[in-house]
């Protein structure tokens, strides 16, 4: 079973691409994520919504909180689960769009949404923080005015800890807290956590820096690790972060991904960094006897069953 699990939709409009996208990349599943929509406060619940009517077998989806709407966010929650969605994604975690909300994902007011997630069996998606570099003092875009990167981590260990029984990814390794040994120890005290591997690019280098350290990471969680690739799809009128990504650029992304992790090949490091960096060569961590895990088994094992809600 090969899934990508952290995929962004905002428009049935690119059905065609993304049945083009899926049989390219060989996947047989994909999850495909709503976000609100920071123009208007509502989300693309319904575009993603359409994608599972269509074809609830090869996709999966997750919904948006929309702060404009009239229901309470409770009542949001009942309506994404009848929609068939197995879960929500939060990118309220993100610095940007935390700092535009003016609270945090630990905020009370998630508490009953929250809670009703736990019991109704969904799960949450949830971006915090964002690569480290991007708080470097000359070249970040975090430098005033934002929380630190170490203060995005603690709220992502308050978060674990307020909704023990909820199940959640946090998405991108959790750009790898403060460390490989740090993100080791918050996922032997959280259970309920898995994380996605979700590219950002920019986490081959501390990986390959500690390659020993996060192979044995990678054999020690096997089986709470997802691959995604936050391929996106959406028409010209998205722009910015959830703009469309090309089909031959995610099709770029998940081969990497899986060389990175699955095999032992050299390749470059294409992150696009602010910092200067010097230039290196990277080598996959061999964990070929985990693809199937990583790659696609355990998202199924831990979210599709159970979860069919049609
Ligand atoms: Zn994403």
């Amino acid at each position: 079973m090969r899934i990508d699990s952290h995929v962004h939709y905002t428009s049935c409009r690119c059905f065609p691409e993304l049945e083009e996208y899926r049989r390219r990349a060989d996947l047989d599943k994909v999850f495909l994520l709503s976000t609100t929509r920071p123009d208007d406060g509502l989300s693309f619940n319904g575009a993603v919504h359409d994608a599972i009517v269509r074809d609830g077998e090869h996709y999966v989806g997750l919904g948006a909180f929309e702060y404009a709407s009239s229901l309470s966010l409770e009542d949001q929650v009942l309506k994404m689960r009848d929609m068939g969605f197995v879960g929500i994604k939060m990118l309220e975690g993100k610095p940007t769009f935390h700092k535009e909300l003016g609270r945090s994902i630990c905020d009370p007011c998630y508490r009953k949404a929250l809670d009703r997630a736990a019991k109704e069996g969904m799960f949450m998606l949830v971006h915090i923080a964002d690569p480290p570099v991007f708080w470097d003092r000359e070249y970040g875009q975090y430098v005033d005015g934002y929380d630190s990167f170490e203060s995005y981590i603690g709220q992502m260990e308050d978060f674990l800890s307020m909704y023990s029984g909820l199940k959640c990814i946090f998405a991108h390794l959790a750009f790898l807290a403060r460390g490989v040994e740090d993100l080791g120890r918050i996922m032997e005290s959280h259970g309920n956590l898995l994380l996605d591997t979700t590219p950002g690019r920019w986490f081959y280098r501390p990986i390959t820096e500690q390659r020993e350290a996060y192979s044995a990471f990678f054999r020690r969680f096997h089986d709470r690790i997802l691959t995604g690739t936050d391929a996106a799809f959406a028409d010209s009128s998205t722009s910015g972060l959830l703009a469309a990504k090309p089909i031959e650029e995610s099709l770029d992304i998940v081969h990497t991904v899986d060389r990175f992790l699955f095999s032992e090949e050299p390749f470059h490091d294409t992150f696009p960094y602010r910092v200067p960096v010097e230039s290196l060569t990277l080598r996959g961590l061999g964990l070929s006897d985990l693809e199937k895990e990583i790659g696609g088994d355990n998202a199924e094992r831990l979210i599709c069953k159970g979860c069919d809600r049609r």
